[in-house]
């Protein structure tokens, strides 16, 4: 009686032996899956990083590409510049010849300088076509002169015959 009971004492240990076994087991397999989880989660965290590196990489890139693109903006400005230079020597102030350009050298779109032999006809032609400008102008205010003159001489001989008009109805009543 007393053996037996001492062999199902042994029974039972060997039971929580296998138990707690079974309980590291299980523990270890916690272990294991939780380091799977760690690295999968490491995973995303080195694409997040990649993906910082190449927005650093992109971010680098449109700064360059900026950069390149005021150069550009500037050397534009510069060649603007010598153009609008070269255009100013190249044409001469053909009013500034005939004295009637208002605006100062430096303000002026073209060069106040006399023309040279190539430059003679242009300005000849220009001379020609100012003169036509001008005549055509005086015309034009001599013919509203004359308009104006014979508005006011009808004005003036519509008023006579009113007057004239109002002077004999007076004298008839
Ligand atoms: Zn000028």
């Amino acid at each position: 009686m007393r053996h037996r009971t001492r062999g199902a004492i042994g029974t039972a240990k060997t039971v929580v032996v296998q138990r707690s076994e079974r309980r590291h087991v299980d523990a270890s397999a916690v272990e294991i899956s939780k380091t799977v989880v760690d690295q999968r989660s490491e995973g995303p965290q080195m694409v997040a990083s990649v993906m910082e590196i190449s927005k650093t990489v992109v971010d680098q890139r449109s700064e360059e590409l900026q950069m390149v693109a005021s150069a550009m903006v500037i050397s534009k400005t510069v060649v603007d510049q010598r153009n609008e230079k070269l255009q100013k020597v190249a044409t001469p102030c053909f009013k500034w010849m005939l004295h009637k350009c208002e605006r100062t050298a430096a303000d002026c779109k073209f060069a106040h300088r006399k023309c040279t032999e190539i430059e003679k006809p242009a300005f000849e032609k220009y001379k020609t076509q100012e003169k036509e400008r001008e005549a055509k102008k005086k015309l034009a205010t001599v013919a509203a002169a004359q308009l104006d003159a014979a508005a006011n001489k009808e004005a003036k001989a519509a008023a006579k015959a009113e007057a004239k008009a109002k002077a004999k109805a007076e004298a008839g009543k």
